[in-house]
């Protein structure tokens, strides 16, 4: 059994998996930058260690560290989170060759997940349906290039098979812009991703963003948890997440599901994962597979009533998963809306003290943030300070949730997206559900 875990990382997902260690009765050991000193779960954690200097090359991701933390304190597993070294696969076989255990897949299952030329491979393999492209790898011939994608017909878009955080992709509309777009976007991903592997993908003008919720455990057994419908982004970034997704019946989820199980049986898959596909038109396309916990989690532990952090723990340990596909019941529905220390118009993040924070409350309400009144957001990580979730019955009562809460919430001393995200809520097409990825920025008239 797991005795004590090191959360590797910071904010609302560190206080997460610190509230599931503590619930399993497992010893907690909270690594943070000197930034991060105030951190809530800093404060609550068994132990605790500095493991550098605020810029996260130096801390978060500083390996050597992490591992001399888990030497020191003498923890026996390591938590990722999402970002940071979570999908970094030398990362996790540094923590397993240095014997403890990473709460995540293999390094190999990464490593192949992690580059999205390999993943969608095996995932045509395993019969997951894909985006029609270049089946692989793009070259510098011009010409075949020209072919490729008059083939594939335009609007395309060319991706860094590296890439990730909704960077590095570019859209091309026509033949004169193709060369161009292909040159730009490898030299991109050379810099942004070290990597500058890039492949070509028919561009979906109309598409959702659906994606399905997978456990594994160790011992062969697979189970997936429906869907959750991620559509509104900006900048090919979520902003704002339900699950179910609106107008999905439950034959088609299934349908789905099962297929990504199949898929993780083929692989071998251990741990918590989530299957990416944009749906247009009643078809399911793959993008990508995240072999991570993902920032919005809840909105499906909300409809199943589960708790996947604490399966995800579970299972590294080594147990049976301890629920089977038939327990798995759907039952209301939820929505997340993300609390970003930003400006709601311009989007620039806007750190600081919070002088007075109030969270919204009553049934159907959860905040998971690690804010707290006379806390200083620090200019050096991502915005997220925190991730707002309604749940109700049906999607209206979810909305009328959200709407009080949103109106209830108060964050005083900063900047925060509350407004956009009330704007969102009361959107007349967002109530309708359904609306594609392409929405939010139209919205904003960017
Ligand atoms: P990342 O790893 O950076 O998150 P993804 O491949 O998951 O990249 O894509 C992120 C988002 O980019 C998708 O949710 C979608 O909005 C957009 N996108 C990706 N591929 C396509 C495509 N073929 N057509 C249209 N939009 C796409």
């Amino acid at each position: 059994m797991i005795d004590k875990i090191v959360i590797a990382n910071r904010g609302e997902i560190a206080l997460r998996i610190l509230r599931a260690c503590q619930e399993l009765g497992i010893k907690t050991v909270a690594v943070h930058s000197a930034a991060d000193r105030d951190l809530k779960h800093v404060l609550l954690a068994n132990e605790t260690v500095c493991i550098g200097s605020a810029p996260s090359i130096n801390s978060y991701l500083n390996v050597p560290a992490l591992i001399s933390a888990a030497e020191i304190t003498d923890a026996t597993a390591i938590h990722p989170g999402y970002g940071f070294l979570s999908e970094n696969a030398d990362f996790a076989e540094r923590v397993e060759s240095s014997g403890f255990i990473f709460i995540g897949p293999t390094a190999d299952t990464i490593r192949l997940m992690g580059d999205k030329v390999s993943a969608i491979k095996v995932m045509k393999e395993a019969n997951v349906p894909c985006v029609p492209g270049s089946d692989g790898f793009i070259n510098g011939d011009d010409a075949v290039n020209f072919d490729l994608a008059q083939q594939i017909g335009y609007p395309i878009i060319i991706k860094a098979s590296g890439g990730g955080g909704g960077r590095g992709m570019r859209e091309v509309h026509s033949e004169a812009h193709l060369l161009n777009a292909i040159a730009l976007t490898r030299s991109e991903a050379k810099s942004t991703f070290n990597n500058d592997m890039i492949y070509m993908e028919k561009f979906l003008e109309d598409p959702r963003h659906i994606e399905f919720q997978v456990l594994a455990d160790q011992h062969g057994n697979v189970i997936h948890l429906g869907e959750r419908d991620c559509s509104m982004q900006r900048r090919h970034q979520k902003v704002l997440e339900e699950a179910p997704a609106p107008g999905i019946s439950e034959e088609i989820s299934d349908c789905m599901g099962q297929i990504c199980v199949e898929a993780c049986m083929i692989l071998g898959y251990r741990g918590v994962g989530t299957f990416e596909f944009l749906y247009e038109n009643g078809e399911f396309y793959f993008i990508e597979m995240n072999t991570r916990i993902q920032v919005e989690h809840p909105v499906t532990e909300c409809i199943t009533d589960t708790d996947l952090v604490v399966e995800q723990i579970r299972i590294a340990a080594g147990e049976p998963l301890s629920i089977k596909q038939e327990d798995i019941i759907i039952r209301g529905h939820a929505i997340e809306c993300r609390i970003n220390a930003e400006d709601a118009r311009t989007f620039m993040p806007n750190p600081g003290v919070i002088t007075n924070y109030h969270a919204p409350g009553g049934l159907g309400i959860r905040m998971d943030s690690h804010i707290y009144s006379g806390y200083r957001v620090p200019p050096y990580y991502d915005s997220l300070i925190g991730k707002l979730i309604s749940y109700g019955k049906t999607r209206e009562s979810a909305i009328a949730r959200m709407q009080t809460a949103l109106n209830e919430i108060g964050i005083e001393g900063i900047k925060t997206n509350v407004a956009l995200q009330q704007d969102i809520i009361d959107d007349a097409n967002f109530q309708i559900g359904g609306t594609n990825i392409h929405y939010l920025e139209k919205k904003l008239g960017l």
